[in-house]
């Protein structure tokens, strides 16, 4: 009979636990045939549900278990037939935990709850637990429990790296500014409380961007995770180290007196005091530090971070390595930064960026052979904004590539301009920020200023640093080809403030070095600025390369400059940089005079 068939395809355990044909219970005969379909599908059921099910009689002797409690508890079921759940009981709850859930049972018929078991491996886990008694539905007698549970070791698992990735720095495994805050929090409260002050310290690594450059990224990696070693060595057990991103790390001091907050930075400063090596290498970093103390400094976390934030950049203008705490005059300090980078955000599209225009000179014949493009900012209410003001704010923003690309268009621009109007091609020269040419943006926007301009790439010139040039050679030299294949000029602005090497400039086919003003103010006191810009003027002649002296003021630097072979120069005392409708001025004055 189909009857049949179906019923010997149940699985055993089943027949086993409800009693099967030939132990006297319901015949195959007996059931219909959707009733042994339904069955079946009950069975299907039993045997691929990733939970465990386990069956127990009335005085809940295991019975039968399904395939995953055997996968989950790696017990067979022939090892635990006949024995009670309890085989699996780790030892970690109190009798009491027992005693409750059977209470529950025998009052409500059902149980829910987390329990810790242990598998045949002898490991402990989660498990999601559910227990059902069933009854006689005549005699209401119990008959059976049905437990089922998942393992939640996965879940778990994961739910703690959730937690850990959203407390922890990745790179670190230092906490991270959200669990900052949070213990920074409990700190403040206790520390009002008990009356007690509490502080933070804010590090910032100098220069890490170049060592970073330098070192590549993996490598700077390297050196970041074993920063964070050397500083971790120095919190004690109830302070708090952790990492804001980038090169910056928060120290939380939860109960510190004010005398001891300058031995806790000393010491900081130590740790890092101490060469640290990457891949082979030996490198030496130093930090500076910024301390703002509850609660003179500040009542609450976000006030007292900004404060130690703005001392720490205090520290950095006095030179680095150094720790500052914080003051009140550091406060408008910090707001007068926010406020000019807020402001500065909004200067390219509000049209109040401007250039104006210095003259380069020919020692030889006194001639104007260009103009270099300097940035000034407009700034409503306040005026004319020098660029030692806020390139350095644009450079620490990002806001640089936008500028920089501004003065690209507006130099093409002027150009341009001023040859449409009849004049003779004026060359210009455009300072180029190592934030925007390591960018990698520089080369389109060469591209397109020239583009929209229609401008002789011949007359542009893109002034670069030492400094630019120095980190990561191989990319840097790529990137120079390619402008130079645009047929740019190229200069080095403020030659001999780094450590480049002539050699190395011309292989990047560099036209022009611009030596720095320091060396020529002092160039006809100072034996040893003399020295250098004749060693500088004659290596670079003999490499081909041509000279320019900045910061002339006076007839005797221009005098010593030509004398020692320089071919151009640029100061005070030949033009001071003006409006372009100045400098376009000036100049037609000089082309008449030169008529004459
Ligand atoms: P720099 O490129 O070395 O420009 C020369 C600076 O020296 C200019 O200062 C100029 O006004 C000043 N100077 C020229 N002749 C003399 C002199 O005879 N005596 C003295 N004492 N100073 C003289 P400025 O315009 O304040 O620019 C300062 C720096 O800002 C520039 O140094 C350059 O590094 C940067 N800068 C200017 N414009 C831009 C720009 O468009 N983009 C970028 N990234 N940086 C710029
Ligand atoms: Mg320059
Ligand atoms: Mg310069």
């Amino acid at each position: 009979m189909a009857g049949d068939t179906l019923l010997a395809t149940l699985p055993m355990r089943l027949q086993r636990a409800f009693g099967s044909p030939s132990s006297g219970g319901a015949t195959s005969g007996s059931l219909p045939p959707e009733v042994l379909q339904q069955l079946e599908v009950l069975a299907t059921v039993w045997d691929i549900t990733h939970d465990a099910v386990v069956l127990t009689d009335s005085a809940n002797h295991i019975l039968t278990v399904n395939p995953a409690f055997e996968q989950i508890t790696g017990y067979s079921e022939a090892e635990v037939m006949g024995k009670t759940p309890s085989i699996l009981a780790s030892g970690r709850h109190s009798p009491a935990f027992y005693a409750g859930m059977w209470e529950s049972l025998l009052s409500t018929g059902e149980w829910e709850g987390e329990v810790l078991n242990r598998k045949r491996n002898g490991s402990v886990y989660p498990e999601q637990l559910r227990i059902k008694v069933l009854r006689d539905p005549q005699t209401g007698v119990v008959t059976h429990h049905l437990a089922v549970f998942a393992d939640l070791s996965k879940q778990k698992a994961a739910q703690s790296k959730a937690v850990r990735l959203a407390s922890f720095d990745q790179l670190t495994g230092l906490p991270n500014q959200l669990l900052l805050r949070d213990r920074a929090g409990q700190a403040i409260a206790v520390a009002r409380s008990e009356q007690h002050q509490m502080a933070l310290l804010v590090l910032d690594l100098d220069h890490f961007k170049a060592v970073n450059d330098s070192l590549g990224h993996v490598g700077g990696d390297v050196l970041l995770q074993q920063i964070s070693r050397s500083l971790s060595a120095v919190v004690g057990s109830t302070e708090t180290l952790s990492r804001r991103g980038g090169d910056e790390f928060v120290f939380l001091l939860p109960h510190v007196e004010p005398a001891q907050l300058r031995l806790v930075a000393q010491r900081v400063l130590a740790a890092m005091a101490e060469p640290f090596s990457v891949a082979d290498r030996e490198i030496v970093v130093s930090a500076s530090i910024g301390v703002a103390a509850f609660p003179a400094d500040g009542e609450d976390f976000d006030t007292l971070l900004n404060h130690a934030e703005a001392a720490m950049y205090k520290a950095k203008e006095a030179g680095r390595r150094c720790v500052r705490f914080f003051t009140e005059e550091m406060n408008q300090g910090a707001r007068d930064r926010m406020a000019l980078i807020s402001d500065l955000a909004r200067a390219t599209q509000r049209g109040e960026l401007r250039l104006h225009y210095q003259p380069l000179v020919n020692l030889m014949t006194s001639e104007i052979i260009g103009a270099e493009a300097l940035v000034r900012w407009e700034r409503p209410g306040v005026g004319l904004v020098p660029p030692g003001v806020f390139i350095p704010a644009a450079e620490h923003t990002g806001l640089i590539s936008e500028i920089g690309g501004w003065v690209l268009n507006e130099a093409c621009r002027q150009i341009r301009q001023w040859q449409r109007v009849g004049q003779v091609p004026i060359k210009v020269a455009v300072n180029v920020s190592a934030l925007q040419f390591r960018e990698g943006r520089l080369e389109q926007q060469v591209r397109d200023a020239l583009a929209a301009s229609g401008c002789d790439p011949q007359l542009l010139e893109l002034e670069l640093t030492e400094s630019t040039l120095m980190v990561q050679p191989e990319e840097v030299t790529a990137v120079v080809r390619r402008l130079k294949q645009l047929g740019v000029q190229l200069a080095i602005d403020d030659f001999g403030t780094g450590y480049s090497s002539l050699s190395y400039l011309r292989k990047l086919a560099v036209d022009k070095i611009k030596i720095d003003q320091s060396f020529v103010r002092d160039l006809t006191t100072d034996p040893d600025c003399a020295a250098i810009v004749r060693a500088i003027i004659q290596m670079a002649r003999s490499l081909g390369l041509r000279t320019l002296g900045e910061g002339v003021e006076n007839q005797v630097s221009r005098r010593a400059l030509q004398v020692l072979g320089c071919d151009f120069a640029q100061g005070y005392f030949f033009g001071k940089p003006v409006p372009p409708e100045v400098f376009a001025e000036s100049f037609r004055r000089e082309m008449k005079a030169d008529e004459r």
